[in-house]
């Protein structure tokens, strides 16, 4: 599928690995579940070949999506999220497919009708990617499940004992949404749904395999009012008596309105091993400085996909190393230096400070992300 890039060696049945893909503008994870199944949540296209970022990994490690992925999550309908999703979900052809409870399908189509009626020429971005995954549904015969606060979307009983739940979006965040949504003119918006659906909707998912917890943070923002975002989350876990988890996919791009204290403190355990993406919009870049500082703080293993900002890396001013870095950057620059790939791997039974993370392309340690 991507040409010349090396095959990779495919985890083995009792590791687990979070995956987490993103160039400059998108973010896609893909999780090994152990025993040969998959998850894939968010989508972004892949710089090299063009394609789905999720689709392209897997055919490098040689895994059939449509045997191997169980459970597809789309956390929010936002562009850097849903770039190539409608592929992911027809290639996976036995996987189950959630969205936020926020929306459901029917919504949608009603939503949607006007506008369909006068576009045939679907885009690769959010209503095209609604659109394209409303015909796979009805193709398919079976409705997207609706995340919701802690809502069990998938599991596993034989080997290894496996689950993924849903942490969000809250009750009252779905209410909310259902109302905006009512009061929305379907013939007024155009090939985007910008306003349709705020970050406080977004699907949080809590994976469990064997006794080790991924918190995988989406895009979901903090609230004053504890019935929704975060702070919704954390007092349902409390209650409920949740355990911590061990790995951390950084909610919204580092932001800091993504961002509390009670998350670090309550929903994980000390120095977990984390991942963000950037993203850079008009005139967003995330995570900014006192973002990186911030999250050093409270962990030494966070990883970064790519640079928050376009341009080129500065080399040191030296004759002798800026030609040997002209040369090399004639090679380099084949590889688009946007694109990165966090890799968190290890056995489901070994401690996870003993897993390996692995930088591909431009990822990086937080640390050496340069201030701004
Ligand atoms: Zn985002």
């Amino acid at each position: 599928m991507n040409g010349s890039a090396p095959q990779l060696q495919a985890p083995a049945s009792d590791e687990i690995e979070v995956s987490l893909l993103g160039p400059g503008f998108g973010e896609c994870i893909v999780v090994h579940l152990g025993q040969g199944d998959w998850m894939i949540v968010d989508s972004c296209i892949d710089l090299n070949s063009n394609t789905p970022a999720a689709l392209a990994y897997l055919d490098r490690l040689g895994v059939d999506p449509a045997k191997a992925v169980r459970l597809i999550v789309a956390t929010h309908w936002h562009d850097d999220h849903v770039r190539g999703l409608a592929k992911v979900v027809e290639a996976s052809k036995s996987a189950a497919f959630a969205i936020t409870g926020a929306f459901q399908v029917k919504d949608f189509r009603l939503l949607l009708a006007p506008w369909l009626a006068n576009h045939t020429e679907l885009d690769c971005k959010g209503l095209g990617e609604i659109a394209k995954l409303i015909a796979i549904s009805k193709q398919r015969n079976r409705s997207p499940i609706p995340a919701s606060e802690n809502k069990m979307l998938w599991e596993r009983h034989a080997g290894i004992p496996a689950q993924i739940r849903s942490l969000s979006p809250s009750d009252p965040a779905v209410a909310a949404c259902i109302a905006r949504l009512s009061k929305m003119d379907p013939g007024a918006f155009s090939r985007r749904l910008p306003m349709i659906e705020e970050n406080h909707a977004s699907v949080v998912l809590s994976v469990e395999v064997g006794s080790r917890r991924m918190l995988l943070g989406g895009d979901l923002e903090c609230r004053s009012d504890r019935s929704f975002g975060w702070l919704a989350i954390v007092d349902t876990q409390k209650d409920s008596g949740s355990l911590k988890h061990h790995v951390f996919k950084i909610p919204h791009h580092g932001s800091l309105n993504g961002h509390h204290e009670e998350v670090w403190s309550d929903l994980l355990h000390p120095n977990p091993h984390s991942a963000l993406t950037p993203v850079v919009t008009g005139k967003t870049q995330l995570p900014a400085t006192r973002d990186k500082d911030r999250i050093l703080a409270l962990t030494d293993h966070a990883y970064l996909t790519a640079m928050p900002r376009k341009g080129k890396f500065r080399y040191p001013r030296d004759r002798v190393v800026e030609k040997t870095m002209q040369e090399v950057a004639r090679q380099l620059w084949t590889i688009p230096h946007l694109q990165g790939h966090v890799c968190i791997r290890g056995k489901h039974g070994d401690d996870p400070s003993t897993w390996i993370v692995t930088c591909h392309g431009a990822a990086m340690h937080l640390s050496q992300m340069p201030d701004s």
